[in-house]
């Protein structure tokens, strides 16, 4: 039988991490998402969101979906990136930086990640917050990534979308709804609700210096997809791809040496970026006419051009290849990856086949 005193420590403790939890994952209040944890079917709760809600997801006995948007105001964004391939949320937090913008990585309740950004007290305009999230995932050359919360107000629908909020308690004894180390993205954080209780808030004032210098208010939403779904496959051919700055030196420029693992380096970043084989190879063979071999040596034939882009294609390689001469060559320490890469050599490995 636990005595008085403690029992009233426990009930404290946890009054606290709903608190905590609170100044996090705030939204409607009336409202909320579940599912069911062994059928996985999602619903709609039309209920007020007590501390009871709150305590149960965190216990694990019923998970708590948040609808973060309140009326146009969110106080927190989550980008869902639904692969099991952490170099993309690692570039999102890192791109995040290079604006001054923290974000915070949880794994996802069965496959992927979520990005999570934090706002000041009060919340910001969700429109704001939507359009830099967007401009970092354009930066990546992942645009098509959802975003939390998927419209910029509420007039017209009735509620948004919902988003699985973290640390389901059913779920984070197997390592899923939890924070990953903002140090070092390859381990959880040690301590969940220090990390929450000490997030940093992004201003809208930060929003909106990210705005004018990006000029993305001078752009109308929606510009930027049609604008990409217009593209020619001649155009998509001589794109970036959402290459790190290695990858478009290397496509752009040609190599000079090392270009069968060159080759194939640019294969594997073509497929993660979604590139059909046909196109990627005829981006390749487009290529290698760049090259400038050094020593009387010939060009990749196109024959070797196919052979390096079937073998990326047909294996799920997922190293960024940072540590090879070829691409090491034309690395650039303006890369999202750099920072993760000189702080942590293996970081760029993440998730190596
Ligand atoms: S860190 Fe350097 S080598 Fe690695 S992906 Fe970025 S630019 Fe390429």
């Amino acid at each position: 039988m636990l005595s008085g005193k403690l029992m009233e420590t426990i009930n404290r403790h946890t009054q606290e991490k709903i608190r905590i939890f609170k100044r996090c994952f705030t939204g409607l209040e009336n409202v909320y998402g579940t599912y069911d944890i062994t059928t996985g079917r999602v619903r709609q709760v039309k209920e007020p969101v007590t501390d009871t809600v709150i305590r149960n997801h965190l216990t694990g006995r019923q998970s708590y979906g948040v609808y973060l948007l309140r009326g146009e105001i969110t106080s927190a964004l989550a980008v869902d990136f639904d692969q099991n391939d952490l170099s993309l949320p690692v570039a999102f937090a890192a791109e995040a930086n290079r604006y001054d913008v923290s974000t915070y990585i949880e794994t996802s309740k069965s496959k992927g990640y979520h990005v999570w950004m934090f706002f000041e007290k009060g919340g910001v305009l969700a429109r704001k917050a939507r359009l830099v999230a967007q401009k970092i995932l354009a930066d990546m050359g992942k645009p098509q990534t959802e975003v939390f919360p998927k419209q910029d107000s509420l007039s017209g629908i009735s509620y948004g979308n919902f988003i699985n909020a973290p640390l389901f308690g059913r779920l984070v004894p197997k390592g899923r709804t939890v924070f990953l180390n903002p140090a070092d993205p390859a381990e959880i954080y040690p301590d969940q609700w220090e990390l929450l209780q000490n997030v940093r808030r992004i201003t809208e004032g930060r929003l909106d210096a990210i705005m004018e210098g990006c000029r993305l208010d001078k752009q109308a939403p929606g510009d930027e997809k049609s604008e990409q779904n217009s593209r020619s496959d001649s155009d998509k051919a001589t794109s970036s791809f959402g290459l790190p700055p290695c990858g478009r030196r290397m496509l752009a420029e040609g190599v000079e040496s090392y270009q069968r693992v060159s080759c194939f380096r640019l294969a594997v970043h073509l497929k993660r970026n979604g590139l059909p084989f046909d196109l990627a190879l005829a981006a390749l063979q487009a290529w290698a006419k760049k090259n400038h071999p050094v020593d009387g040596k010939g060009i990749i034939t196109d024959q070797e051009v196919e052979y390096q882009t079937k073998s990326a294609f047909e294996n799920s390689y997922r190293s960024m290849g940072c540590e090879e001469p070829a691409v090491a060559a034309y690395c650039d320490t303006n890369c999202p990856l750099y920072a993760y890469k000189t702080a942590k050599q293996s970081v760029c490995r993440i998730g190596d086949k």
